[in-house]
């Protein structure tokens, strides 16, 4: 059996033929476990209250590739981030602004430091309950705003021209 390398996150896991993303770049199997973990939130509203969360931090961590949408994605996923973590924005107030961001054009490729696997979904996807599940989102997703962190200049900087 082979084994596959998500070489957004550094998931590693048995191979797969299942289908990946359009843009994003996950691994299949990194993206079959993130589809089992969005279930969960869909079906049970406890663990739904993560949902915002872990879709910006999830696609912030695997926007990595050069297409448009997978460079518009990071901006705005990242933005989100800084919106929950360092300025206390709330929920709907995010989901407006990334609205509005993604109406912008200018969105450059920005580089990726390679993953070391510390950082993945298969820590959320191991959340016994909706409070475990909670904390493991917080978790990663301070983690993946840490990991861009050297973008950080950039991203403030769209957020306030968002904002004008
Ligand atoms: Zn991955």
């Amino acid at each position: 059996m082979s084994i596959s390398i998500c070489p957004a996150c550094g998931f590693s896991a048995p191979d797969t033929d299942d289908p990946t993303h359009a843009y994003m770049s996950p691994s299949a199997a990194c993206w079959a476990m993130y589809g089992e973990v969005l279930a969960r939130e869909f079906s049970d509203a406890d663990y739904y209250r993560s949902h915002r969360l872990l879709t910006d931090a999830y696609c912030a961590q695997h926007s990595i590739g050069p297409d448009r949408r997978a460079r518009q994605s990071i901006h705005i996923h990242l933005a989100g981030l800084i919106l929950h973590y360092h300025d206390g924005v709330s929920g709907p107030e995010i989901v407006r602004f990334l609205k509005t961001a993604a109406r912008r054009s200018d969105f450059p490729r920005i580089s990726a430091p390679a993953p070391d696997g510390s950082v993945t979904i298969e820590q959320i996807y191991a959340a016994g309950n909706a409070d475990e599940h909670a904390s493991a989102v917080d978790a990663y997703a301070s983690k993946v705003l840490a990991f861009w962190e050297h973008e950080h200049p950039r991203i403030r900087a769209l957020i306030e021209k968002v904002m004008q």
